[in-house]
């Protein structure tokens, strides 16, 4: 079966820039499942020749911290589910934020394996700001710019290895 990468965090991180990298021009197909995947995007990728699955989590509009943070917890458990790897999005320019350790926690506990990708990291200079997110214990955290499309191959490269 072709391996399911799940991309999760909070909003507004950039997961659906991320989304729309991987699956290219490879129609995004929404699934409707009436409460539960009504706001998720599935897409489908290829790297190196090999052919994974993409789900873009957490596409609804919230007001209000603590409706965001249990809509994104919803979200990472049904993504933890399905994936077989999961890359976890965070924001360079924001820095650590106590949903993103909330989310961390979440799915360190799933114990399924885990790819931090920092992303909004838009120019070199700016590579220092991803050494904070070593303190959420996800490894290495790569560097990217979905708005800008650096890195995406080293984060491809990270997830496969878990396929
Ligand atoms: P999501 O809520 O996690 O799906 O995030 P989106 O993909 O919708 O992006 C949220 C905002 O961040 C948008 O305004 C994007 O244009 C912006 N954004 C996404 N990727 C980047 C990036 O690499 N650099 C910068 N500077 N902005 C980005
Ligand atoms: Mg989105």
């Amino acid at each position: 079966a072709r391996p399911t990468i799940a991309i999760v965090g909070r909003p507004n991180v950039g997961k659906s820039t991320i989304f729309n990298r991987m699956v290219g021009d490879r129609q995004a197909i929404v699934e409707d499942k009436p409460g539960i995947t009504r706001d998720r995007l599935y897409g489908t990728g290829e790297w190196f020749g090999k052919a994974f699955n993409v789900i873009d989590t957490g596409g609804i509009e919230i007001d209000g911290e603590d409706e965001i943070l249990r809509a994104v917890k919803v979200q990472a458990e049904l993504a933890i589910e399905e994936a077989d790897v999961i890359v976890f999005m965070v924001d360079g320019k924001a820095g650590i934020t106590p949903a993103d350790e909330e989310i961390g926690q979440l799915l360190f506990r799933s114990g399924k394996p885990v790819v931090l990708g920092v992303n909004k990291i838009d120019n070199i200079k700016m590579q220092e700001e991803i050494y904070e997110f070593y303190s959420l214990g996800f490894g290495d955290p790569i560097p990217i710019s979905g708005a800008h499309g650096i890195g995406m191959g080293d984060l491809l490269d990270a997830a496969m290895v878990h396929f």
